[in-house]
């Protein structure tokens, strides 16, 4: 792909000047001790392939243990290892010109069974200026069937954009040794992301610093509040720190210990206790705010919600559905129920009836006037729902969903029919609605629609009573 001349010019200028400093060597000598493994043969015999001392240990394989000798915290390996691939991507910022570029090289140590053999390449320069980045990379990074890896044994020739369909995606360990001094004349200079980038491991570096323009940045780091400054620009508002941080200020020395997130803090705001157990057991439970208005999360936790995660939701019905009967919300028993599906069924069915009694009351006193309406020739005969029963009984025989439409009925924003056969009278045959003396549906068992003498019969009722009976009350 082309590259821009400006970029072309800084990119060359850059292969001219950049050098390895002897800080990131140091910083890649770090690195690469972490490349090492502790390999185990029979009897818990371990050897340390960084120190090459020698111990008995009783770790299983693919845990990580500390070498007594080198302090190493490496990962455990049988003997039978035929070979291990180690990857790190280790980035160090740089600059020419006053453009800063982050560039990004990859260590690698292969183990072939006895040694380790380590190579360091930088496969990736990003260009970065105020809000826009550019990446390019080396023709040492190969596309094997969609798949990107560099190869250290390809020598450097050029650089070369990346192509569109790789977004920003290169994730680093990023060498903090000179972030100071290259952010000396910079909008940078006060953010600590130097103190930010030593703790943090792999990070967006280019996020990092669109982060770190918010002035929250820097006060989260002299907090050393180091995992909420990676969503620092959620403390911009507030003048004080319960504004802040949405907890009062007692909290902070809890906050600092656990170095504690955002997703935590969440909870930490509803639940306003120190116990980062239960703070991590609660993250991922939904609708926990709305919870905690009803009850104390924390026995809610162990008694209802611990049972399963995905009752949350139906935790929250429960709750609402006990506050339309008016039950006491004061009472234990009912806040944290024994079983609460069972429970949340129980009350499910008795809203029902509750609605269905009240419905009821209403049909009731509107029939007054809707039997009015009443009407009949020798072969039908049509008249209103007499009852919420009576509209179950039909939802049932004619397959349709009459009931949802009760409570409308009830309060009067249509009117439900039914049209019989006067042979069998007990049977459903059509179900009607009506609207402002029209009718709006009319439909047979399954929703078929109604026959030619069904449908005349309609019209001569809705002509001969419904439109005058409209007329007298209008
Ligand atoms: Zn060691």
């Amino acid at each position: 792909m082309y590259i821009k001349k400006k970029y072309r010019l800084i990119l060359a200028l850059a292969d001219k000047e950049f050098t390895i400093p002897n800080s990131f060597q140091k910083f890649i000598n770090e690195n690469k001790k972490l490349h090492n493994l502790i390999i185990k043969s029979k009897g818990g015999n371990c050897y340390c392939t960084c120190c090459g001392n020698k111990f008995i240990a009783k770790t299983k394989v693919d845990c990580k243990i500390k070498c007594p000798n080198c302090k190493q915290k490496l990962l455990v390996k049988t003997n039978r290892l035929k070979e291990y691939t180690f990857k790190d991507n280790l980035q160090l910022l740089d600059k020419v010109n006053n453009t800063l570029i982050l560039r990004t090289f990859e260590l690698r140590t292969y183990y072939d069974g006895n040694i380790l053999k380590s190579n360091v390449t930088e496969f990736m320069r990003t260009i970065i200026e105020d809000e826009e980045t550019h990446d390019y990379t080396t023709n040492q990074l190969i596309n094997k069937m969609g798949n990107m890896y560099v190869s250290h044994n390809t020598t450097f020739t050029h650089w070369r954009a990346r192509s569109k369909w790789a977004y920003r995606d290169v994730y680093g360990i990023v060498c903090p040794s000179n972030l100071k001094r290259l952010f000396k004349n910079t909008e940078f200079k006060y953010s600590q992301l130097d103190k930010y980038v030593l703790r943090a491991g792999y990070i967006d570096f280019v996020e990092c610093l669109r982060l770190a323009r918010y002035h929250s940045f820097e006060m989260l780091i002299k907090m050393k509040l180091y995992n909420l400054a990676s969503d620092a620009d959620k403390f911009t508002k507030g003048s004080n720190f319960q504004e802040i941080f949405g907890v009062s200020k007692t909290f902070l020395p809890f906050m600092v210990k656990n170095n504690i997130n955002f997703e935590q803090l969440k909870v930490l705001r509803l639940l306003k206790k120190e116990d980062i157990n239960l703070i991590n057991k609660l993250i991922g439970y939904s609708d926990l705010e709305k919870l905690s208005k009803y009850v104390n999360l924390e026995v809610a936790y162990y008694k209802v919600l611990s049972k399963n995660k995905y009752y949350t939701r139906d935790y929250l019905d429960y709750l609402d559905m006990c506050r339309l009967l008016q039950y006491d919300l004061k009472d234990k028993k009912i806040l944290y129920p024994e079983n609460l599906m069972k429970e949340h069924d129980k009350l499910v069915k008795l809203i029902k009836l509750v609605e269905n009694e009240q419905n009821d009351k209403l049909i009731k006193i509107r029939l007054e006037k809707l039997n009015k309406t009443i009407y009949q020739n020798n072969k039908y005969i049509i008249y209103p729902a007499p009852s919420v029963a009576s509209m179950q009984q039909e939802a049932n025989s004619q397959k349709n969903c009459l009931l949802t439409y009760c409570k409308r009925y009830a309060l009067g924003e249509s009117d439900i029919y039914f049209l019989r056969s006067l042979e069998n009278i007990d049977k459903s045959l059509v179900t009607v609605e009506i609207q402002n003396s029209k009718v709006v549906q009319a439909r047979s068992k399954f929703n078929e629609p109604i026959n030619k003498e069904q449908e005349k019969f309609l019209n001569t009722w809705t002509k001969k009573v419904l439109e005058r009976v409209s007329l007298e009350n209008a």
